[in-house]
């Protein structure tokens, strides 16, 4: 097997996880209980989904070098498709209007989504090294560095993921046991890949990154599927 494949173990490690941006899908759920959880999760990941792909073909570019932030060893040397501030504000008027189109009583649950898209791109300004790029070109990119405080990083992240948990839970409720054992699976695999993440080694190449980030449709599929096997709630 190359270095740019890899096993199921190492897959998951090497997977670009933070779950930072799944705290906002499962939170966002309390202002749109009627979208799945495997929709939000798609929206809050969707620059994350398209990167990878982009990698593979050969039209954006990732480097490994280790070092490059504390936190993670991944250079992203030029993502403007994906990542720039123009390419995400499309992405998420298209992902918007589209799910508009297909549920047009959705106008909030729409803008929650299309937010969410959004959402992406300031948490990772937030946590980037200044690599985030504004428009098509390149030329103006920022990022504040979070990675390079991982205590702060983790604090910060798991603070996040925890208060979005918190929010699902209370806005929904499992109508069956794969609703309540599958949901809180999912909860601890996201917390299991995010600490191999940080404590796992750089992967190999970055190939390999680009190949294991598309084990993020499993954290998708697995959202529809708890979603499905969980009630709406209303709090008060
Ligand atoms: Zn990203």
């Amino acid at each position: 097997m190359s270095d740019d494949y890899c096993d199921t173990k190492s897959c998951y490690r090497e997977t670009k996880l933070f779950i930072g941006h799944f705290a906002l899908a499962l939170g966002a759920k309390k202002y749109a209980p009627q979208v799945s959880l495997g929709i939000l999760f798609l929206a809050c990941q969707l620059a994350d989904i398209i990167w990878p792909n982009l990698v593979l073909l050969g039209i954006e570019t990732l480097q490994v070098e280790p070092g490059i932030t504390v936190m993670t060893p991944l250079d992203f040397v030029h993502y403007p498709y994906s990542h720039s501030l123009i390419a995400i504000l499309l992405w998420s008027s298209i992902f918007g209007i589209f799910y508009w189109l297909l549920n047009r009583s959705g106008t909030k649950a729409a803008i929650v989504i299309g937010m969410l898209v959004l959402s992406h791109w300031i948490l990772d300004v937030i946590t980037h090294r200044p690599d985030m790029p504004i428009t098509f070109s390149d030329s103006s990119r920022i990022g504040l560095g979070l990675w390079n405080n991982v205590g702060l990083a983790v604090s910060v992240e798991l603070l996040l993921f925890a208060a979005g948990v918190w929010l699902y839970v209370r806005h929904t409720k499992a109508s069956n046991r794969i609703g309540s054992i599958g949901f809180w699976s999912l909860v601890a695999f996201l917390v299991v890949i995010y600490a191999g993440n940080l404590f796992g080694p750089p992967p190999p190449s970055a190939m390999a990154v680009a190949w294991s980030a598309q084990a993020l449709w499993l954290v998708i599929a697995w959202g529809f599927w708890v979603d499905r096997h969980r009630l709406a709630r209303s709090v008060q």
